[in-house]
């Protein structure tokens, strides 16, 4: 019961890091989800949602509020460190995770890389 407590404690504080964006309009706009733009803060990454397609998006660099260029997304410092801490692959067709050898049957993450846990913990 306690341990459930202490994970809420630290996921809230958590998103009030996440409340560092680059600037207030980003944050409003983030948080009501009113315009098409979307944080992933697992990767790290900005996307414009596209019209028409489905979970179609484009990567920003920018924000179209304030100009501040983003940090660098950690897309490919994700899979590479799944790879080679936990030797844990994505297949980039249907986007499930898998061990080498076991294409089959699909890996459940380590709980630090399904949040932004795992890049703050080292501090990327
Ligand atoms: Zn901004």
């Amino acid at each position: 019961m306690s341990g459930g407590k202490k994970e809420t404690y630290r996921e809230k504080d958590m998103s009030k890091k996440n409340n560092e964006q680059c600037c207030k309009f980003m944050q409003v706009f983030l948080d009501e989800g009113s315009v098409g733009i979307y944080y992933d803060p697992v990767i790290r990454g900005y996307f414009i949602c596209l019209r028409g397609v489905k979970e179609g998006k484009q990567v920003i660099y920018h924000c179209p509020w304030c100009g501040k260029k983003f940090l660098p997304s950690l897309v490919e410092v994700y899979l590479e460190t799944l790879d080679k801490a936990f030797n844990i692959l994505m297949c980039p067709y249907t986007r499930t995770y898998f061990k080498p050898g076991q294409e089959d049957t699909e890996v459940d993450l380590p709980e630090e890389f399904k949040s932004a846990e795992w890049w703050k913990k080292r501090n990327l």
